[in-house]
């Protein structure tokens, strides 16, 4: 077997750039410099943290990061074009460990319908490319887009020719989801046995999850001796997504024998708590069945697995859910739990909060909590947590809801909000469907953001009759995706909450882009 060293696989997280590009995923500046600092905490070896060309937004988003990043390397994506090259490297130039990733596709299908341009300009601009980044930046990543649907000898042609103009990692991209296992990780050996030059760099690969073979074309790859994966907490990113950073480790982990050995330095223990943050901040929930992750991943209904696991936990459990940070369900704190025992409980839940944070904002809503719900599980803290974190100021607060509903009645709710920075609170009323619809519409009337709901989910936190409702949606606000949240004893609560929180996000997604549009009036005035 080959040595240890040979054996470490990089884990390159793209959460903050391909998983934010995904529909209703998108961060604001407070989130992605939170999720950072997970991943970072979580062990990962590289944080892509955004495609700095795209918007003022991302290109401020990647200088921060670069900032508050000590271990791990960062990345910014850059196509290979001078401008886009020139100002990825201006946004990680603060960082520690800084890395250009540039690409450019070398299909078939996209040189001549989407680049118009032959084999030998292709590989021209691709060397041009990487010789420009390296002139900026040390650490050089190049991506031949579409990898999995290009010529093999082309590709070899391509990897050879950047290895040679100084790329110290090369990643292939199944960037349509196309691959499937076998094929991959033969055309990741063809390249091994057709690019002399192979050795001089690390071979990295990106898969998407369009036919579900992410995780598995990615394993299947470094089989075939790739040493770098591209993924992304839970699996978040374009389309049907990336592959799951949770599920690559886990699995490398727990199958050692079937992938030679292969690990990485991935704090395991994190990837819970780094799963539901990434899902608080997007909005997007993770599937009860998700591998690793999932509310279920190690739950047992069936009597006999049950029965088994008390016995045995391995009969039906291939990894202890310890191992991933899942904490078992406890009752632990009540009406007279005092700060010190809620401190202490929400470090061994994994959150690193400063002292004076947890006293201002947290132990407040806790005693509030334990006044109308007697027994306070560790569900609760977390979702407690996850709905009073800061995201940034809200634009509108939520003051009170009162609603009057009954069979053949009329639904009619009023409610009473304070606008950011004014004194006076607002308060009107409307009628609806139903008490939840009476609601949105009174907002709708205060705000006057009219939102059309696309998905509106309700669950219960934890069992019991007295359970905390969570209420998760997702809506239209123009084109925009906007998504919500909101957890409260009461259901109707809960889901004011939830709306409000979409409204706000639509607001603070306006103000950005308006910010944006009134800088690039300024650059044109400027000629
Ligand atoms: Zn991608």
């Amino acid at each position: 077997m080959a040595s240890k060293a040979a054996q470490r696989v990089y884990v390159f997280d793209t959460t903050l750039r391909d998983g934010e590009q995904s529909p209703g995923a998108s961060m604001n500046l407070t989130e992605k410099l939170e999720v950072a600092r997970a991943l970072e905490l979580l062990g990962v070896d590289i944080i892509e943290a955004g495609f700095p060309i795209t918007s003022q937004d991302d290109f401020e988003a990647v200088r921060a990061i670069s900032r508050v990043v000590t271990r791990a390397t960062v990345a910014g994506l850059a196509r290979c074009v001078p401008k886009d090259i020139d100002r990825a490297a201006e946004a990680v130039a603060g960082a520690a460990r800084p890395r250009l990733h540039v690409f450019l596709a070398t299909s078939r299908i996209h040189r001549e319908f989407k680049l118009r341009k032959a084999r030998g300009e292709i590989l021209r601009l691709a060397v041009e490319g990487v010789r420009r980044a390296k002139a900026a930046c040390k650490d050089v990543q190049f991506s031949p887009e579409d990898a999995a649907r290009t010529e093999p000898e082309f590709l070899a042609q391509v990897v050879e020719a950047v290895i040679d103009a100084g790329a110290e990692t090369v990643n292939i991209p199944d960037t349509v989801g196309w691959a499937t296992p076998d094929r991959f990780k033969g055309l990741i050996e063809y390249l091994f046995e057709n690019v002399p030059n192979i050795d001089e760099t690390v071979i990295a690969v990106h898969c998407h999850n369009d036919l579900g073979m992410a995780v598995a074309n990615s394993l299947a790859a470094v089989q075939a001796g790739a040493r770098q994966v591209e993924c992304t907490i839970n699996g978040l990113g374009e389309r049907a997504g990336n592959a799951a950073l949770e599920e690559i480790v886990m699995a490398l982990r727990t199958r050692p024998d079937a992938f030679g050995g292969c690990w990485t330095n991935i704090r395991t223990e994190r990837l819970y708590p780094t799963s539901r943050l990434v899902s608080r901040v997007t909005g997007l929930v993770v599937a009860r069945n998700k591998a690793v992750v999932g509310e279920n991943a190690f739950a047992h209904e069936s009597g006999i697995h049950a029965d088994g696991v008390l016995k045995k936990r391995t009969t039906y459990e291939i990894m202890d859910p310890k191992s991933v940070g899942v904490a078992k369900s406890r009752l632990v704190l009540g009406k007279h739990s005092g700060r010190h025992q809620f401190r202490q409980r929400l470090k061994e839940l994994g959150f690193r909060l400063p002292t004076k944070e947890i006293d201002q904002l947290f132990f407040g809503a806790f005693k509030e909590l334990a006044d109308r719900k007697k027994e306070i599980f560790d569900e609760d803290i977390e979702a407690l947590v996850e709905s009073e974190a800061s995201t940034g100021p809200e634009a509108w607060h939520l003051c009170g809801i009162q609603v009057a509903t009954g069979t053949g009645g009329m639904p009619t709710a009023t409610v009473e909000l304070q606008q950011l920075g004014k004194n006076g609170r607002t308060r009107d009323a409307a009628t609806g469907d139903g008490p939840v619809d009476a609601i949105f519409r009174a907002m709708e009337r205060i705000t006057g953001i009219r939102l059309t709901l696309r998905d509106y989910q309700l669950r219960s936190v934890t069992g019991g009759k007295e359970a905390q409702g969570e209420v998760r949606l997702e809506a239209l606000c123009g084109k925009q995706t906007v998504s919500g949240r909101g957890v409260s004893t009461d259901v109707l609560e809960a889901s004011a909450k939830a709306y409000l929180a979409a409204i706000n996000r639509a607001i603070s997604r306006a103000a950005g882009r308006s910010v944006r549009r009134s800088k690039k009036r300024v650059g044109k005035a400027k000629g």
